[in-house]
């Protein structure tokens, strides 16, 4: 026997452990400044500039997070009482309760049960004449399928908010994540890919004119230029000037740092592939539309998994135990008998396992081993 070694966490306790310097440095300079500017300043500009150069859109707009970005953007389209937004029926919160948030009623969507992203095929069934917009998510590891919602939108004359929130840099026929809707959402929240030490988020889309209204909704409906006239009902979503300059330093980083992040996926994925036999499958392989957020495979022992990896040393997640539509906040807008079937079936048999940049190749065969444990006994 070996002596004991650590776990392999899958929340990592030193994210930021290389840039801890920096972000004392900026506190420092930013704190002690004399315009004393802490929001919305010069740095909070240059973060959205380098950004829509980046990406190539007409406007990116930094707010309070990446909730905050869908509620804007919703807002900014005008969506409100009377409407539906259909979105998917697997994902986080922030997908149903955006929209509620704006006065409408979300409408659930069940997943593909390979890639767990929304259905397009679901989606159009769920289509009424209430229906405002669609909301695909891209979840886990890959994108929703884009071109199909693009279509679907414009056959049916809905809008189409895409949220990206986990995808940022992800690239599907030439098209980066975001740039597909009317408008789509980064998040910046420390566990996504483009994560900082905080709260924060964007809203990103090819259209100037949508984005002058985000800029507006996202400080109480003012437009820049003269302060305390109100043109809209807004929001309180500014975004930290000292953030907007860690996060305008460490963006150089991320393309490194997505790499990483898509060689151990793949890695992962070589190797797990052939435990499908077994009862553990792993995402779709391949780079297009992938983006490396959270590693998930489809295990029909999950629990059983899941305490199998920790006995060595492996840490893991369920993202996510319950369906939007099964959650007791969401239950209310369902009807009766209502099902989803595939995201039902993707919430008891999904598990996460490690995945971000500073993992080591040792950690990440410990972990690839540990899975490969599990299927021979
Ligand atoms: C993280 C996330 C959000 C919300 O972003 P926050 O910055 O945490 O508010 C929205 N949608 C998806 C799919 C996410 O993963």
């Amino acid at each position: 026997m070996t002596a004991a070694r650590p776990q392999v966490p899958f929340f990592p306790p030193d994210l930021f452990a290389a840039d801890r310097g920096l972000m004392l440095d900026l506190l420092q300079r930013i704190g002690r400044a004399p315009e004393q500017r802490f929001v919305l300043g010069e740095h909070t500009r240059r973060l959205e500039e380098l950004l829509r150069e980046r990406y190539g859109a007409a406007d990116v707009v930094a707010c309070g997070s990446g909730t905050s970005a869908l509620t804007l953007v919703l807002g900014a389209l005008g969506i409100g009482a009377g409407d539906e937004v259909v979105v998917p029926a697997l994902g986080c919160a922030p997908l149903a309760a955006c929209v509620t948030g704006v006065g409408a009623v979300p409408v659930f969507a069940d997943v593909d049960p390979h890639t767990l992203t929304v259905d397009p095929c679901q989606v159009e069934r769920r289509i009424t004449v209430r229906t405002a917009a669609v909301m695909p998510a891209h979840l886990f590891s890959a994108m929703a399928d884009m071109p199909r919602f693009v279509d679907l939108a414009r056959r049916r004359g809905v809008r189409l908010v895409e949220d990206s929130a986990v995808a940022q840099g992800a690239v599907l026929d030439g098209r980066p994540a975001g740039l597909w809707g009317e408008a789509g959402v980064y998040s910046f929240v420390q566990v996504k890919s483009f994560g900082m030490p905080g709260e924060g988020g964007a809203v990103v889309t090819r259209d100037a004119d949508l984005g002058r209204r985000v800029r507006m909704l996202r400080n109480h409906g003012q437009d820049g230029h003269r302060r305390f006239v109100h043109h809209l009902v807004g929001h309180n979503s500014r975004f930290d000037e000292i953030q907007a300059a860690f996060q305008c330093r460490r963006l150089a980083g991320l393309s490194a740092r997505l790499r990483r992040r898509t060689a151990i996926a793949e890695h992962y994925t070589e190797q797990l592939a052939p435990l499908a036999a077994y009862g553990v499958r792993t995402p779709p392989p391949g780079r297009e539309g992938g983006c490396p957020y959270v590693y998930t495979v489809l295990a029909e022992r999950r629990d059983r998994l899941a305490r199998h990896l920790r006995r060595h040393g492996v840490d893991s997640h369920v993202y996510y135990p319950l369906p939007l539509p099964h959650q007791p906040a969401f239950a209310p807008y369902t009807a009766p008998g209502d099902r989803w079937p595939h995201a039902e079936r993707a919430a008891r048999h999904m598990l996460s396992l490690p995945l971000y940049p500073h993992l080591t190749d040792g950690q990440v065969n410990r972990v690839v081993a540990a899975v490969k444990d599990f299927v021979r006994h």
